[in-house]
């Protein structure tokens, strides 16, 4: 007989939750991403009523995330969303670029149901192991969240519009900044603390398939002694948008202006972000160079990516 209860699907691609190290209290020196996700959701105690696929849609750390992962993720997650029977999905996922994926994610994929991405501070195997209660708490957002992609961790909520990661080493390393979270859970029960954001789409169908052909944009640092050496290194090696970590409400080195002002003339897009840990660019009068308001420069450099995509990729 087929199962009626409710079916969230867990998607694996590595990280520290997957991670395992030599002895328990190894927190640092371990291996992410050696547990397969089966492994992971059969190790939970309780999945709260409802039925748990998984797959291993990759297995790495997510420094070393890469485009065509990016795009397997979302054609997966598109498929598993268009099964009625399937309420939500989860994606495990290594803490270091979870937020680029989440932004990715949120930009390109219309799903009409939650996505929910979690990870974990300490790898599998260590006596304070925060995946199993991250995954427990993905899953119950899942089921009771709205639609669109979010990410759990360490009992919050956040937007993939706002979250950062905040701290390398803390178990409570994301934040949503002035933002603030989405929700908190609550022994498996999620608490809404404001509304669930919407997100406008471009589709998968706008990337590339051969992720060699997606748009390059860099990111360059606006710095005290900055100049703009790298811009036109950066210019001559071919790439189509730069984006720059500017430094407070946007203000950027004149030396590295100038270089990215001639940027913008031989047809390099440039976006201008903060390196304030929170917070955005507020106003644009006589700015040189476009903003991207309360962006993050990763967030920027997704953004910018998607505005270069090839019309009909
Ligand atoms: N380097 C790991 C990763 O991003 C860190 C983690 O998952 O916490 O995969």
């Amino acid at each position: 007989m087929q199962s009626k209860a409710p079916i969230v699907v867990v998607l694996g691609t590595g990280g520290t939750i997957a991670g395992i190290a030599a002895t328990p209290t190894d927190h640092v020196d371990y291996k992410a991403a050696q547990l397969g996700v089966a492994y992971l959701v059969a190790a939970l105690a309780a999945t709260a009523g409802v039925v748990v696929e998984t797959e291993q849609v990759a297995q790495f750390d997510s420094k070393d995330m890469d485009f065509a992962t990016w795009r397997r993720l979302a054609q997966r997650l598109e498929h598993y969303a268009s099964r009625p029977e399937v309420v939500g999905i989860v994606v495990t996922h290594g803490t270091d670029t979870l937020e680029e994926t989440a932004y990715f994610l949120a930009r390109v994929v219309a799903v009409a149901k939650p996505v929910v991405l979690t990870g974990a501070m300490r790898p599998a195997t260590s006596s304070e192991a925060d995946g199993p209660r991250n995954l427990a708490d993905a899953i119950a957002v899942a089921t009771q969240g709205e639609a669109g992609v979010v990410v759990a961790f360490a009992g919050w909520v956040h937007a993939a519009r706002d979250v950062r990661k905040i701290h390398p080493y803390r178990l409570d390393a994301f934040a949503s900044g002035d933002a603030g979270p989405l929700a908190r859970i609550e022994k498996g029960r999620m608490r809404a603390l404001r509304g669930w954001p919407t997100q406008d789409t471009v589709g998968i169908g706008a990337l590339p398939a051969d992720a060699s052909a997606w748009p390059r944009v860099e990111i360059v640092t606006s710095t005290a002694g900055a100049n703009g050496r790298i811009v036109k290194v950066l210019a001559d090696a071919g790439v189509q948008g730069i984006v720059v970590a500017a430094t407070g409400n946007g203000t950027v080195h004149a030396a590295l202006e100038l270089a990215l002002v001639e940027a913008m003339q031989r047809g390099i897009a440039v976006l201008r972000s903060t390196r304030c840990l929170e917070g955005g660019i507020v106003g644009d009068a006589a700015d040189a160079t476009p903003s991207a308001g309360d962006l993050t420069p990763v967030q920027a450099r997704i953004e910018l990516m998607l505005r270069l995509l090839p019309p009909g990729a």
